[in-house]
C-alpha cells in the first residue's frame, strides 16, 4: 500500500536519510527501529510531507501510496496533500499535547477532522466522534467530548490521538513512539489497542520505536535503521532468532 524508494532527506546541507527503501503492505505492521538520531522521525514526517515544517526537505527518491487512487507523495500539491493526510495516511506522535489543540474540546477537534474529510457536521459529526472514542475504549465518551486535552490523563490523551488518527479509517497509520511517554501498564494497553484496531480495520501500520521489546509485541516485519541507512530488513522472527547484521546483533545484545 506504501512504497518508499531511495528516500533522501536533508536538514540544510546535512543529509539525515541516505536512500532508504521499504514497502508496507495492507494489514501488516512494519516496525521502524533505530537509535536516537537514526532518521526514524525524518522518514515518518517525509511520508506525510510534514518534514518541511521541521526545517527539512526530501532531496530524492519516491514515496508511492497505492490503492484505488495511487499517488506519488513527493509530487503532490498542497491541496492534494491535505486531502491525503488524516484521510488515507494518519499519524500519532510521541507526545499527544503537541498535536492536540489545548483550547479546543476533544469533540470539537474530532468534529473539525470529520468536517474536513467527510463533510459531516452537527449531530451527525458528534455521533461519529462519540463512536470514535468508543472504538479506542475511552470510558464515558459523551462526557469526554466536552473536555479539554489537559483534563485527560496521558494515556487517555494518547487514546484520543489514536481516535483522531483513525476517524477516517486511513490505509496507513504511522505511529512515532506513541508509547514512549507513558508508564509501563498504559504502554501495554496502548500497544494492545493499536494491535486490535489494526486487525479490525485491516490498515497498514508503520510503528516507530527504539524499543525491541515493543517490536516483539507488535511487528510483523522490521526495518532497522542506523545513521540514516537501512542495515537490516526482514520478518520479526528472523530478526530475533537470526539477525544478519552486526548492528542488529548489538541491539539485541543490549536489550534485556
Ligand atoms: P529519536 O529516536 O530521538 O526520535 P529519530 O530516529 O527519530 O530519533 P530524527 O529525528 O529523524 O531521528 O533525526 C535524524 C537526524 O536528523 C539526526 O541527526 C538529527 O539531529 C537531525 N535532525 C532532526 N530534526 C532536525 C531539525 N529540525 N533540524 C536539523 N537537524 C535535524
Ligand atoms: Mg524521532
Amino acid at each position: 500500500i506504501l512504497s518508499v524508494k531511495n528516500l533522501r532527506v536533508a536538514f540544510g546541507s546535512v543529509e539525515a536519510v541516505h536512500g532508504l527503501s521499504f514497502d508496507i503492505h495492507r494489514g501488516e505492521t512494519l516496525a521502524l527501529v533505530g537509535e536516537s538520531g537514526s532518521g526514524k522521525s525524518a522518514t515518518a514526517l517525509s511520508i506525510l510531507r510534514l518534514i518541511e515544517r521541521e526545517g527539512g526537505r526530501i532531496t530524492g527518491g519516491s514515496i508511492r501510496l497505492g490503492g484505488e487512487s495511487p499517488a506519488e507523495i513527493t509530487e503532490l500539491a498542497p491541496a492534494a496533500l491535505r486531502a491525503i493526510r488524516g484521510d488515507r495516511i494518519a499519524m500519532v506522535f510521541q507526545e499527544p499535547m503537541t498535536s492536540l489543540n489545548p483550547v479546543m474540546t476533544i469533540g470539537a477537534q474530532l468534529a473539525e477532522t470529520l468536517a474536513l474529510h467527510r463533510g459531516l457536521r452537527g449531530k451527525v459529526a458528534r455521533e461519529a466522534a462519540r463512536i470514535a472514542l468508543e472504538r479506542v475504549r475511552i470510558p464515558e465518551p459523551d462526557r469526554r467530548l466536552d473536555q479539554y486535552p489537559h483534563e485527560l490523563s496521558g494515556g487517555l490523551r494518547q487514546r484520543v490521538m489514536i481516535a483522531m488518527a483513525l476517524i477516517c479509517e486511513p490505509d496507513v497509520l504511522i505511529a512515532d513512539e506513541p508509547t514512549t511517554a507513558l508508564d509501563v501498564t498504559t504502554q501495554a494497553e496502548i500497544l494492545a489497542l493499536i494491535a486490535g484496531l489494526q486487525r479490525d480495520l485491516g490498515m497498514a501500520v508503520l510503528f516507530i520505536t527504539h524499543d525491541l521489546g515493543v517490536v516483539s509485541e507488535i511487528a510483523d516485519r522490521v526495518v532497522v535503521l542506523k545513521d540514516g541507512n537501512l542495515v537490516e530488513e526482514g520478518r520479526k522472527a528472523d530478526l530475533f532468532t537470526a539477525p544478519r547484521s552486526d548492528y542488529a546483533r548489538e541491539l539485541l545484545a543490549a536489550t534485556p
